[in-house]
């Protein structure tokens, strides 16, 4: 017998990144995209220290981890996974995207959200196109980068998405690194726990 009970799907947010250390951007970025898009919960997923980039992350996974836990603490809806430290080699988002399919399950609906400046470059990204068949990509405003949909190709990966202008707070992890190195104070570039964190393990220096 069919059941009439209709369900509705959770919606997860995906945001993942370096995290190199989480600043206030971060947050108030899934914060605006949670309220846009009325999703349940919002995964902060933290590269491994394997990432092949140009440069690699300063602080350990262990460390990138543990500060973005200390940053999503309080918000219910956020949580800090290590699908990604905890696999090996490094970081695809199209493995992210399977891992979390596998671990939550088919009735989740994914929405994969990046800032403008990595949206613009996901035509790059290992196997692209079968990134949109496993999360809605949602692009976020980021301050200084010139961002429209309208003007992609048809092929690119981030046509498609959805555009959250979002809160355009301009920090960025660089940034906080830089004041970190000349010794001027973060305090209102990261959530507290985290600058207490910084300075406990003497980060970034
Ligand atoms: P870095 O300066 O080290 O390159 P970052 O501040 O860009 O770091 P990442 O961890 O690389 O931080 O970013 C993770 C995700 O967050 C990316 O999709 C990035 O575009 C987005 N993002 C980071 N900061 C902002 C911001 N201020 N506004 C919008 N999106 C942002």
């Amino acid at each position: 017998m069919a059941s009439s009970r209709v369900t509705a799907n959770r919606k997860v947010g995906v945001f993942g990144g370096t995290f190199d250390p989480i600043h206030n951007g971060h947050v108030a970025v899934a914060e605006s995209v949670r309220e846009a898009l009325d999703l349940d919960q919002v995964l902060f997923v933290v590269t491994s220290d394997q990432w092949l980039r140009e440069n690699p992350p300063v602080a350990a996974a262990a460390d990138r981890f543990n500060m973005v836990e200390l940053a999503v603490d309080n918000v219910l809806e956020f949580t800090a996974s290590d699908v990604d430290i905890v696999r090996e080699g490094s970081t695809y988002t199209v493995d992210t995207l399977r891992d979390l399919r596998a671990q939550l399950g088919d009735e989740v609906e994914l929405y994969l959200i990046v800032g403008a400046d990595s949206a613009a470059s996901m035509n790059r990204w290992k196997d692209a196109e079968q990134i949109g068949k496993l999360a809605n990509i949602v692009a976020v405003g980021r301050p200084g980068q010139a961002f429209a949909i309208q003007s992609l190709d048809k092929s690119h990966p981030a046509s498609g998405a959805e555009y959250v202008e979002g809160p355009m707070i301009d920090v960025s992890a660089t940034l906080v690194r830089k004041f970190l190195s000349t010794a001027q104070s973060v305090d209102t570039l990261v959530h507290e726990n985290v600058a207490k964190y910084i300075e406990n393990r003497n980060l970034y220096r």
